[in-house]
């Protein structure tokens, strides 16, 4: 997989397989080809898997957990934002703000774009995608409730967290996606319960908006959102991709 990371005090790029990573010469998202450099994994510290300029959020795209919001299903993706500086790395902490007093965690697929896009169709979307990461849609729920809107509740900083690397390739078609607190199963489904697919979510998204090379897309969340307090360690897990572990940290 595609990582991003700190070493010797330099950010770098490389291929992670087996615990070795080939550095990369140049981006990934530029055509960076793989070099012979290699480092242990166990040398160097994740950074989030890319930079994206924006985070684009779908809301309520699993079935079980749209029952569980007591909302109808939706008949087109619902869309929201994070902005980029929300956005963290693996093993990176979440910062609990003093303003909210009812923080949960929303585990969801994420989808990196490759190249920019406006107005793809869904035959043409997977030309579109770089890969997949797992992610923890960090939200502000006494927030997110009390503005009616969703922007305060879902964008402070550390709420974003994406990881650990990207991979190019994913059976989206039957992939578990799991989320543990503390080692307990809170979160458990597949992304064959996805009510719109990754296709349709690219092609949707950017007949709204152009999307630019390392733009995320976080899919939704199924059931089983819940809160955490600090010292709570969230690991999101998507068969293919890996786990993405975050610590909930107060402020
Ligand atoms: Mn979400």
């Amino acid at each position: 997989m595609y990582i991003r990371f700190m070493h010797d005090g330099q950010e770098k790029q490389g291929f992670l397989t087996q615990g070795i990573i080939r550095i990369l010469d140049g981006d990934m998202l530029q055509g960076g080809k793989i070099s012979n450099e290699t480092l242990d994994f166990d040398e160097v510290s994740l950074l989030a898997p890319c930079c994206p300029s924006k985070v684009v959020c779908i809301g309520l795209n699993y079935k079980d957990h749209a029952k569980e919001m007591n909302m109808d299903m939706p008949k087109e993706p619902l869309l929201f934002m994070k902005p980029s500086t929300s956005v963290i790395g693996d093993k990176n902490p979440i910062v609990a703000p003093p303003q909210s007093q009812h923080l949960e965690y929303e585990a969801e697929l994420a989808i990196v774009i490759s190249q920019p896009a406006k107005n793809i169709s869904v035959e043409d979307a997977e030309n579109y995608i770089f890969g997949y990461s797992c992610a923890n849609d960090f939200t502000a729920r006494d927030l997110q409730l009390a503005d009616k809107q969703w922007t305060r509740g879902k964008s402070f900083d550390t709420f974003c967290p994406v990881g650990p690397g990207i991979v190019n390739t994913l059976k989206c078609e039957d992939a578990v996606i799991e989320l543990a607190v503390n080692g307990e199963v809170r979160q458990r489904s597949n992304l064959n319960q996805l009510i719109f697919n990754v296709h349709e979510i690219v092609s949707y998204v950017s007949s709204q908006m152009t999307l630019l090379p390392g733009d995320i897309i976080l899919t939704g969340t199924p059931h089983g959102v819940g809160p955490v307090e600090p010292g709570d360690v969230m690991a999101v897990s998507i068969d293919g991709i890996g786990t993405l572990t975050n610590q909930l940290t107060a402020s």
